[in-house]
């Protein structure tokens, strides 16, 4: 898609710093200096987020981010992952071109991986009474 910097970085057309790549996805680092080893997977077709991710896609860039994350387990040193997304702009999302964050990490690493709720404001039968499918 024009315009958009992850499908420019999943053609080349930007440089990245590239984990791994297959025929549908790209893993490489993000530039955030937030946390060491901050790594985003995405489709190289263009897909806004979670919603409108097709099934194949979603799949490759699943198989991808379990790919990565056992290389960072089993070969780098690190003892687990957090897996991140924001689908949308109300959960997030700043760049609207599907990604997953992978943020590897070890015991007593100090890093807080996990947002921070506010607790939950509705009863949890009135909400599942919602959300049931
Ligand atoms: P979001 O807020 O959409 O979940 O995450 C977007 C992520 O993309 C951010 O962590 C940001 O640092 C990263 N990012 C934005 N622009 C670029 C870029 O040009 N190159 C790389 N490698 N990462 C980027
Ligand atoms: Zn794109």
């Amino acid at each position: 898609m024009k315009d958009c910097i992850f499908c420019k970085i999943g053609s080349g057309e930007i440089p990245c710093l590239k984990v791994f790549e297959d025929e549908m996805t790209l893993a490489f680092m993000d530039i955030a200096k937030d946390v060491d080893g901050h790594i985003l997977v995405i489709p190289k077709a263009h897909y806004k987020n979670i919603l409108d991710c097709e099934p194949d896609a979603l799949s490759a860039v699943a198989a991808t981010v379990k790919k990565v994350s056992l290389h960072l387990t089993e070969n780098c040193g690190y003892e687990g992952v957090n897996l991140l997304n924001a689908s949308e702009e109300c959960a997030g999302q700043s760049v609207p071109h599907f990604h997953i964050h992978i943020i590897p990490r070890k015991s007593k690493d100090g890093i807080d991986g996990w947002p921070h709720f506010d607790g939950a404001k509705e009863d949890i039968r009135t909400v599942f009474e919602k959300v049931r499918m």
